[in-house]
């Protein structure tokens, strides 16, 4: 690419990562696995940038996968977090922070009555489907295709040879018993919904979903589709999980179920799930929903949760900033129109090119695809060039424009961004789809 191995910091450190962190990272899609090349180590982040190890500057649309909406290191945040710091680290005994973030949250979630707030998206997701087993009695979940909900163990699942029949591990380590419970169905198939409920419907938990699927890119679950996933849920007595642990306080102020109560009568899922946008950055996530179901957990309920960092001191004072400060008026307006502007110079970049391409976004959330319509499930999303993707991702890389580095992944847009962040990389985007356009 740009620079010799060998005087490059990244890959030294790199090689180094591999003798002690398997594959070098702490988390897989950082290992650039999907796109070749080595990973940039972040030396440091400001606003929408951050450094390699190199010295190199990027203009930043990762975000750390969501949290920064407001940028690196907003001031506000900042202050909160070091004033946090100064009063200790983690107590392990209830503070009033926690009461004020959790009052903030359900303030701004009306489908919320209680939250319990825990420190990864994965414990979120695990505790909610745990609550709705317990709430219910029952054992059986829905889940799709492409939608991610954390690694727990009966999450990691594809969808097994028919609907009569569960799902198989997508990970070693994974006992075929642990997922024999997961019905694993296609996102916005509605004619396999129903069969789902008809074959199952008595046993079934829980259905939960990412209402835009943040995990095969950008695909929005249609309105006829979750209006139908709320009725069946209710006629069979299973409750409807939202994992809005990438959307929540990043789409909108009340996440996607907010533009769904908008456009469904009576629409609220009975249970949240939320993460990255909470904590601001910090490891702090949260579950929540109807009191009555909230009410089944421990200590009240016999629903077991729990956590030694939960709540912790520091990532609520982080949260409370960030939140605090995308509530305020015409923040989601300045995003989306920001936002827009990028995936709308995107699109008509690759159209001068003659490139296959088309991107969506909801508030600071976008996708893109080299693909001519946009997608509407896994399979369909997959059907992406994966070298046109990698080249296009290198392109971007090489210009100093960090995007996902998979083609499954999301992209973000924080308020720091400005128009002449979103020019230079269009820019860019401008010249790679021209190289793009001549190797096909
Ligand atoms: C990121 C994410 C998770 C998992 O959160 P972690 O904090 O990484 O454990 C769960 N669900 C969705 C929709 C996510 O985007």
């Amino acid at each position: 690419m740009t620079s010799t191995p060998s005087h490059d910091r990244n890959d030294q450190l790199m090689a180094r990562a591999r003798q002690v962190i398997p594959g070098g990272v702490n988390s897989p899609v950082r290992a650039f696995r999907a796109v070749g090349g080595t990973p940039r180590f972040v030396q440091r982040a400001q606003g929408p940038y951050f450094w390699d190890a190199n010295g190199q500057r990027y203009i930043d649309y990762i975000g750390s996968w969501g949290p920064m909406i407001l940028g690196h290191g907003h001031p506000a945040v900042l202050e909160a977090v070091q004033k946090a710091v100064q009063d200790g680290f983690s107590f392990g005994a209830p503070t009033e922070r926690e009461i004020e973030l959790a009052e903030e949250i359900l303030a701004l979630m009306p489908s919320m009555d209680m939250v319990r707030l825990v420190s990864s998206g994965t414990e979120a997701g695990m505790s909610a489907i745990r609550l709705a087993r317990g709430a219910t009695g029952r054992s059986k979940i829905i889940k799709f295709e492409g939608c991610y909900h954390g690694h727990a163990d009966a999450l990691l699942v594809k969808a097994g040879s028919g609907l009569a029949t569960f799902g198989n591990p997508t990970s070693a380590g994974v006992p075929p018993e642990v997922v024999q419970h997961t019905l694993v169905l296609e996102y916005n198939h509605l004619a396999q919904l129903e069969e789902a409920f008809a074959l199952h419907g008595q046993d079934i938990a829980c259905l939960i979903i990412e209402p835009i699927a943040g995990n095969m890119n950008f695909v929005r679950a249609r309105t006829d589709f979750v209006r139908r996933c709320r009725e069946l849920c209710t006629q069979h007595g299973a409750l409807l999980i939202y994992d809005e642990v990438m959307t929540g306080f990043r789409t909108a102020l009340g996440g996607v179920q907010s533009l769904h109560a908008q456009a469904i009568d009576g629409f609220a899922p009975d249970l949240t799930v939320m993460g990255k946008v909470i904590g601001g950055g910090m490891p702090l996530a949260a579950f929540g929903g109807r009191r009555a179901v909230m009410e089944q957990l421990a200590p009240l309920g016999p629903v077991y949760q729990a956590g030694t960092l939960s709540g912790n001191p520091v990532a609520t004072a982080c949260g409370l900033a960030t939140l605090r400060e995308i509530r305020q008026p015409g923040f989601f307006e300045n995003l989306s129109a920001k936002t827009r502007t990028l995936t709308q110079g995107l699109t008509a970049a690759a159209k001068e090119a003659g490139a296959p391409f088309c991107a969506d976004s909801e508030g600071g959330m976008f996708g893109f695809f080299l693909l001519p319509t946009l997608p509407q499930n896994y399979a369909e999303v997959m059907r992406t060039d994966n070298a046109r993707f990698n080249q296009l991702f290198h392109g971007l890389l090489a210009r100093g424009i960090y995007t996902a580095p998979a083609l499954y992944e999301a992209g973000f847009v924080s308020a720091a961004h400005t128009d002449e962040d979103i020019a230079i990389t269009l820019e860019a985007a401008r010249a790679v789809f021209q190289q793009l356009g001549q190797n096909s």
